[in-house]
């Protein structure tokens, strides 16, 4: 498996020009509820990215890793201890400068395998500055939910995905995160508080910081989460992510792979 964290630069250098991506995980370190580890996003978009690659291998696909970034922009959860926050400014500079840093050895082609909903605006900002300032053939992010919205229904009991909820909880399951699952809960019922619900139901993108709307942390069913529907939810988002990646294939980095 392509790893560049554990590859020399000579190894570095060879594979580059045989690469159809380079998959690029950012996550966060925030709470998720009484029954998820902080590291969650992280630890999720790290193995989210492990599979892709490995789904690549099947499909024909050159897929290298990149290390993941840990951190991510988390402001609205700093109420719970734990959690860890880079403003929006540092997180698209930092995310730019390691954009540059990859561009100017050649990667042309970068998938970045989002695990946070809050790193959304901060990703944009930096993908429109990159894209300004470097060459690129492809340099899309990956949100997973959103293809789990648009095309996993009826994958969830609860029918929405929002935060250490069923969904994320039943992935979390199937890529063998630590999993509480004695300490999940239904945020949903907490104290008749229906004011998350509204957040659920809401188009709004951005949520107003969560220990006034959650006090688990959890906003969802985390008791719904299941390995089995994690399996579903992860062999549906590794093959987007893999038509994505190989629907911006050019013709040489086809034969060249
Ligand atoms: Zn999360």
């Amino acid at each position: 498996m392509l790893d560049f964290s554990r590859m020399t630069w000579p190894e570095i250098r060879d594979i580059i020009p045989r690469l159809d991506a380079l998959l690029l995980p950012l996550g966060s370190i925030e709470q998720h509820g009484f029954h998820l580890p902080v590291d969650n996003d992280y630890y999720t978009a790290r193995e989210l990215a492990r599979e892709i690659q490995k789904r690549g291998k099947k499909e024909g696909i050159n897929l290298a890793l990149s290390f993941a970034l840990p951190v991510g922009c988390s402001h609205h959860h700093m109420a719970f201890p734990g959690s860890v926050s880079l403003s929006e400014e540092v997180f698209s500079r930092v995310l730019g400068e390691i954009l540059q840093s990859f561009n100017s050895h050649g990667i042309r082609r970068v998938l970045i395998v989002n695990g946070h909903g809050g790193n959304a605006p901060g990703i944009e900002k930096a993908l429109v500055k990159a894209r300004e300032e470097g060459k690129w053939e492809l340099l899309e992010p990956f949100y997973y939910w959103e293809t789990l919205k648009k095309r996993g229904k009826g994958i969830l009991k609860s029918g929405h995905y929002f935060h250490a909820c069923e969904g994320e909880t039943s992935l979390a399951l199937a890529l063998k995160q630590r999993v509480l699952m004695d300490r999940a809960v239904n945020s949903l019922d907490e104290n008749g508080d229906l004011r998350n619900l509204n957040i659920l139901k809401s188009k709004e993108v951005t949520v107003p910081p969560f220990h006034h709307i959650t006090t688990s942390g959890v906003i969802g069913n985390s008791t719904l989460g299941e390995k089995s529907k994690g399996e579903k939810i992860l062999n549906l988002v590794t093959m987007e992510a893999i038509k994505i990646i190989q629907g911006n294939l050019t013709p040489n980095s086809k034969t060249a792979g």
